[in-house]
């Protein structure tokens, strides 16, 4: 038996120049890797380019790079891979895990999150209004075991759950694009910030129908700020400073509950991240933030 050779990655969307708590969800995932003697993969989602300023790739892959946190192989941008999402589409269409879906937010918000149209039920085929394209959910209790916070469960319900993968406005959608790339891609473990953890029932309802099976699962307590706020574009997160890469690095470890020692300080990325890698211990993550 051949065992998979761990492959992680970090996937950001590049809605603007990483933060902070990127930078810790970046790094958690780079540790786990090398402490595996994993590769580490960068993926850009640009799948939506109205949110996302034409500067923010450049940003994001430059803050990396300073912070020494450099893509085992190319980086893939998601904005070049429509035909894959596309095939994957035509398959869960094909296969009946996926259905046109014509109705509006306030039409599905008036019936309570089920489909006035009927969308599951009705053949596929031509409309007159556009369509978004939306994964067919099956009702359950999904468990499944987080490497960091243990066991999980969460209730999926059909229809009323049910994501879009295609949006009316012909952009294809994170909760596809994350699961055929991360197939594609050979990602045997997903680290990421918990603020994702509720995505993963769904990704594991996708992978199931794409006829696979899953990662291995971490999720890490996000960053917050003063206010308790996740640290994000949308609450004001300044960007990293490039210019002191050393300090976020050492930043970023305390706040994965890390001991760098004072020693430490000042020393060059490299060095940093390789004591982070031969002193890693997931455990002594604090489950909560802040
Ligand atoms: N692109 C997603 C984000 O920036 C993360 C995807 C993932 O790690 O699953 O929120």
């Amino acid at each position: 038996m051949t065992i998979a050779r761990y492959r992680g990655r970090f996937a950001p969307s590049p809605t603007g120049p990483l933060h902070f708590g990127s930078l810790v969800a970046a790094l958690a995932s780079y540790l786990e890797a090398r402490s595996h003697n994993g590769q580490w993969l960068v993926r850009i989602e640009d799948l939506d380019p109205l949110r996302e300023p034409a500067e923010a790739t450049g940003q994001i892959l430059n803050s990396l790079e300073a912070h020494g946190l450099f893509s085992d192989e190319p980086v893939r941008f998601q904005s070049r891979r429509h035909e894959a999402y596309q095939a994957a589409i035509d398959l869960l269409m094909t296969t009946g895990d996926a259905y046109r879906c014509v109705c509006s937010r306030k039409e599905l918000q008036q019936h309570s999150g089920r489909h006035p149209h009927g969308c599951r039920d009705r053949q596929a085929g031509p409309t007159d209004r556009p369509s978004a394209v939306r994964f067919a959910l099956t009702d359950e209790h999904n468990h499944w075991q987080d490497l960091l916070l243990g066991p999980q469960s969460q209730t999926v319900s059909a229809e009323l759950d049910d994501p879009v993968i295609l949006r009316k406005e012909g952009f294809y959608a994170y909760q596809l694009a994350v699961v055929v790339d991360d197939i594609d891609q050979g990602i045997t473990d997903v680290v990421r910030g918990s603020d994702l953890l509720d995505m993963t029932a769904q990704q594991t309802q996708i992978y199931r129908a794409l006829g696979t099976t899953p990662p291995r699962w971490l999720h890490v307590p996000v960053i917050v700020n003063e206010q308790g706020q996740k640290l994000s574009k949308q609450t004001h997160a300044p960007a990293l400073n490039d210019d002191k890469p050393a300090d976020n690095l050492i930043q970023a470890l305390v706040a994965l509950g890390q001991m760098p020692p004072a020693s430490l300080a000042g020393a060059p990325v490299d060095s940093i991240l390789d004591w982070g890698t031969s002193h890693w211990r997931r455990e002594a993550i604090h489950l909560t933030s802040g």
